[in-house]
């Protein structure tokens, strides 16, 4: 029997803003616990929450950016629960009535077709605080500090088919906030993570089976192991005469396996009811319309835009904009060489991503700025050097020696384009291989590649490769 898969992500972004959802608290990360909650976050009796409107911008920045319904009229309910990191024993989220409902977004699927999926809803809630275990002697401790962070529960509908398109999904919706700047994405900290809800059902049943949900995954890695995992687990169990139940399960990255956590609650066990503390949020067509003008380029629109401007392939112009900085570095690079959109987009996927990975820096600390780049772009494009001694050249620029033209320069990387020098190299070369020189002349052409790295080597790498190309088959053939 063949199975299809069904997911559904909820996704919680931390809102950048500075100060907590409902209270004045600053929501730095890693400060010392307990220094950043105030009575509100530590649910005090007789306190009350006060909305902070930022986070109001940020969520109808959001729906509009995913083509979401922005609710004219939201409310906040408080859904009920005990556990030692909620002082209140109820957490302020949205239930029936979230800020906006209807969304959707594309991704690539496994074909290389665009897919839709849907996003159900995105509300908005308080972060609860977090237990403590490390370093204590048989006592737990409780960090409040994270208390009332705001965040952005982003909800899909069940459109997702594979591990995969999660990932995808995932990763669209970690560059949509960040585009927005309405959430820092950091997966480390915790500021993005998400919730997969997995089933299977035999291929063409239209019921869906039931689904188990794999709680807290904060990295795109975890989140397609797990979800593997999860689903040759049903598989399995399924196949072995048994039976999924709906439950709550953790990852664990360690063993890379999902476990049973609890079995899952359903929304009546929560006690739902609108919080009588906070007024209904209410927005205007007039405040739509002035969030819409505010928003940037988007990614899926800055894809298109670079492939129709620049040029620039696709699958490059998909990496270029996956991160505003990017994408902007692209661009400040292209606007100052003639060297050609495509080069640069080499080059900013290539050897540039390859040095920031390689000491783990973000695009804005890189050691060689868009101008550095473009200029030794130029000197690749005017044949000042060729291609490959221009590799030598960025290595020599990321590690501090200057200018593209400055180390050029020092180290006497110019190409040779003077036919009479590069001559003399090939003379060279012939007379001190008649061996080879016999046996292409006698049909084995491959021998070509060898005469041509003989004369590299010969001038250090910085012949004119064309020149060198021309001239050897000129001498060779003639
Ligand atoms: P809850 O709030 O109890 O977690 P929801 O019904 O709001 O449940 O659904 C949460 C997520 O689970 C959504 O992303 C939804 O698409 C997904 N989902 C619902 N049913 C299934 C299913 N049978 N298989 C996989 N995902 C599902
Ligand atoms: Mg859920």
């Amino acid at each position: 029997m063949s199975w299809e898969v069904v997911i559904g992500l909820e996704i919680h972004a931390q809102l950048a803003t500075k100060s907590k959802i409902f209270s004045a608290a600053s929501t730095a990360y890693g400060a010392e616990p307990n220094t950043q909650a105030c009575l509100v976050d530590l649910g005090y009796p007789g306190v009350l929450p006060v909305l902070n409107k930022e986070v109001v911008h940020m969520a109808a920045m959001f729906g509009l950016a995913v083509n979401a319904t922005v609710a004219p009229r939201s409310v906040f309910a408080r859904k009920n629960y005990f556990y030692p990191d909620l002082p209140k024993g109820y957490q302020i989220s949205q239930y029936e009535l979230p800020i906006v409902e209807h969304g959707e977004l594309f991704i690539t699927d496994a074909d290389g077709n665009e897919k839709r999926i849907g996003i159900t809803r995105a509300h908005l809630e308080e972060d609860a605080g977090k237990s403590i275990h490390e370093g204590l002697d048989k006592s737990s401790g409780i960090d409040l500090n994270r208390a009332g962070t705001p965040l952005l529960e982003i909800v899909s509908e069940p459109d997702i088919r594979s591990a995969k398109e999660a990932v995808a999904y995932m990763r669209k919706i970690h560059t949509i906030v960040r585009y927005l700047g309405i959430s820092d994405g950091n997966m480390q900290e915790g500021s993005f993570r998400c919730d997969a809800n997995v089933s299977v059902r035999p291929q063409g049943q239209e019921a869906f089976g039931t689904r188990a949900e794999i709680k807290n995954l904060n990295s795109f890695r975890f989140v397609e192991k797990a979800i593997n995992f999860e689903i040759e687990r049903q598989i399995d169990l399924i196949e072995d005469g048994g039976e999924v139940v709906q439950e709550t399960r953790l990852y664990d990255a360690d063993k890379d396996e999902t476990r049973s956590m609890r079995s899952k609650e359903e929304a009546n066990d929560y006690r739902y009811f609108p919080d009588p503390d906070l007024l209904p949020v209410e927005i205007s067509e007039a405040y739509i319309e002035a969030v819409r003008k505010e928003l940037p380029e988007l990614p899926d629109a800055k894809q298109q835009r670079f492939v129709a401007q620049y040029d620039v392939r696709k699958d490059d112009a998909a990496i270029l904009t996956a991160s505003r900085p990017v994408a902007d570095y692209f661009e400040a690079a292209v606007a100052k060489t003639g060297a050609g959109a495509q080069l640069v987009a080499n080059w900013v996927v290539g050897d540039l991503s390859g040095a920031l990975n390689k000491d783990g820096l973000e695009i804005g600390d890189s050691r060689v700025s868009a101008d550095e780049l473009a200029g030794l772009l130029t000197r690749v494009h005017d044949n000042t050097i060729s291609g490959k001694i221009a590799k030598q050249v960025f290595e020599a620029m990321w590690a501090g020696d200057g200018s593209a033209d400055e180390v050029i320069e020092a180290k006497g990387l110019r190409q040779i384009t003077d036919s009479s020098a590069i001559e003399a190299a090939v003379d060279k070369v012939i007379a001190a291989n008649p061996g080879q020189v016999a046996e292409y002349r006698s049909g084995k052409d491959k021998l070509m590649g060898f005469f041509v790295g003989q004369v590299m080597k010969e001038t250090r790498g910085q012949a004119n490769p064309g020149q060198v190309n021309q001239i050897l088959k000129a001498k060779l053939d003639g």
